[in-house]
């Protein structure tokens, strides 16, 4: 069967794998305007974003940086877990803190508590607005609250919050309703606004900044709570199973399990495991690229598939190891199966280099795609940009690199326990783009317009199109891509030249 992959005689005879380059999409009828298009899509079963992006579990892509501002933007970001586990846990923790309605469990401090502890916080989670109660715990009576401006410029930082603090707090009752609370916390002109229950102790608390991010990014994916989602990854290991329990209390809404080969027994005994033990948690199985591999994953429960083998920028497992798919044929036969047998969302990982291939994927089935490179050149990615020949640039390099797998990363592709690493991916580098609140939006608004070419105003319209034959696709020869991309000009500009890699990007990587 096709989505199966050929045997070698029909596959010499018949079908070969295709990819985003390969083809293109013919357009269809305008009825409305680009902002109509409405890209809400499911990441997993159960959770939905308003924008299909997604950033790669890699440590040169995503912290929690990028994961807020991608959250912020509708999108979501997965954080890496090259880290220990209380690193991975604090970075989707300040993810979590971000961004709240309730904030439920506010930080809080005693009286004898010292400046310098307030300063502790605001390194670890990035505020300082400390509400201060009789013991420095939820248990006991909201006596004041410590802020920025209460502590700014105190040169002495072992001075007791006693001496600091604010009392006569504005205070509400801790069972009113957000809009309520929001309300009062605009009248107030206060920046926050604790919620007390009838014996005076703190419940909940409520932050002016909250209100106006909240008017800021009206797309912004968030839980119930209002705080933004968050995804983490882990590896296939018996000994990620700590890591699992730290990143679930620390808030993260859905795990990845990171493997390069998504059909082993290991993944199948983790996602039994995650599913018995966490049942409310979101499970993205994966990577991988065949009808039967997909079936295996969705048998054992997940809620969303990773798709992609060999396809991503810095990736050489196709050479290395001579196994993977192109990666359009990929997500064609998988998110069809995705779809028919269970109908789960899948996300096109790997290879998507111009904001056209995210159309391409999209077109081709995905309800999401993964960025690496494409993210990795933002101010939000983990790194320092450096000069090199008077470009700007950031590191990027492959979970599968020696680098990164010196640093932990070979867990993803079982690597851990060789005493000869065999690298499946490189170290590179890419040029700065700039912060992803800029270029994201760009990215989004272009997929507006894509979107409208097409004549469909949502994925799932889009999908109809593509299951029912009316989203029409036209094979281009190499000549035809040749013509499509920037030609027999002199010399010129581009809104952004990192967004239209030359169709030769490969040129200088080692394979
Ligand atoms: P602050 O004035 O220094 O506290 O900082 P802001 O009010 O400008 O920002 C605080 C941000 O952190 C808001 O988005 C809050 O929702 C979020 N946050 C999350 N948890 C807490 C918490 O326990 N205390 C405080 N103060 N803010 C929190
Ligand atoms: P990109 O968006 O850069 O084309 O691809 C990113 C994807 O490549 C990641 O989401 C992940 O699936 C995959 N990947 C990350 N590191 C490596 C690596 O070292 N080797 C291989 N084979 N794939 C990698």
């Amino acid at each position: 069967m096709p989505e199966n992959g050929f045997s070698a005689e029909t596959f010499f005879g018949d079908g070969g794998g295709l990819t985003y380059s390969d083809f293109i999409l013919l357009p269809g009828h305008i009825s409305f305007s680009a902002n109509e298009v409405d890209l809400e899509t499911n990441l997993t079963k159960n959770l939905r974003i308003k924008r299909p992006i997604v950033s790669s579990p890699m440590d040169t892509v995503t912290e929690s940086k990028m994961a807020i501002y991608l959250a912020l933007l509708g999108g979501i970001g997965i954080i890496h877990y090259n880290n220990s586990i209380e690193e991975q846990a604090k970075e989707v923790k300040l993810v979590k803190r971000f961004e709240n309605g309730f904030i439920t469990d506010p930080v809080t401090l005693s009286p004898e508590n010292t400046i310098s502890d307030v300063d502790k916080i605001k390194k670890t989670y990035g505020f300082s607005g400390i509400p201060i109660t009789e013991d420095g715990t939820l248990k006991t009576r909201l006596i004041g609250i410590v802020t920025r401006r209460d502590i700014d410029f105190e040169v002495d930082r072992t001075k007791k919050l006693r001496e600091v603090m604010v009392t006569g707090l504005v205070t509400a009752d801790a069972g009113i309703s957000l809009a309520e609370g929001n309300k009062i916390l605009k009248e107030s002109k206060k920046g926050k606004l604790p919620l007390v229950d009838k014996e005076g102790r703190l419940a909940t608390l409520m932050s002016r900044t909250d209100l106006l991010k909240n008017e800021d990014f009206p797309f912004a994916s968030k839980n119930k709570e209002k705080q933004l989602l968050v995804g983490a990854a882990i590896s296939t290991r018996d000994e990620d199973k700590d890591r699992l329990k730290e990143l679930v209390d620390a808030g993260a809404d859905v795990i990845v399990i990171d493997a390069s080969q998504g059909d082993s027994i290991y993944q199948h005994n983790m996602i039994k495991y995650i599913k018995s033990n966490y049942p409310d948690i979101e499970v993205v199985g994966g990577n991988v690229v065949t009808a039967k591999q997909c079936k295996s994953l969705i048998d054992k429960g997940v809620d969303a598939l990773r798709i992609g083998m060999g396809s991503g920028s810095i990736c050489i497992t196709q050479n290395a190891m001579a196994v993977g798919r192109a990666q359009g044929s990929a997500v064609y036969h998988c998110a069809k199966v995705a779809r028919e047998y269970a109908g789960i969302p899948v996300i096109a990982d790997g290879g998507i280099a111009n904001i056209g291939y995210i159309v391409k994927a999209l077109s081709l089935g995905s309800s999401t795609v993964m960025l690496g490179a494409m993210l990795a050149g933002t101010s939000e990615a983990p790194g320092d940009y450096y000069y090199e020949g008077g470009t700007r640039l950031k590191k990027y390099r492959g979970m599968a690199s020696l680098e990164a797998m010196e640093k932990g990363g070979d867990k993803r592709y079982y690597a851990d326990e060789d005493k000869i690493k065999i690298a499946q991916g490189v170290s590179g580098t890419v040029v700065d783009k700039g912060s992803v609140s800029h270029f994201g939006e760009y990215i989004i608004k272009s997929l507006l317009h894509a979107m409208q070419n097409l004549g469909y105003k949502t994925i799932k319209e889009l999908h109809n199109g593509l299951y029912d034959g009316t989203l029409s696709f036209e094979a281009r020869s190499p000549t035809a891509q040749g013509e499509g991309a920037i030609h027999d000009l002199h010399s010129y500009t581009s809104p952004d030249t990192a967004l239209f890699y030359p169709p030769d990007r490969k040129k200088g990587v080692i394979f």
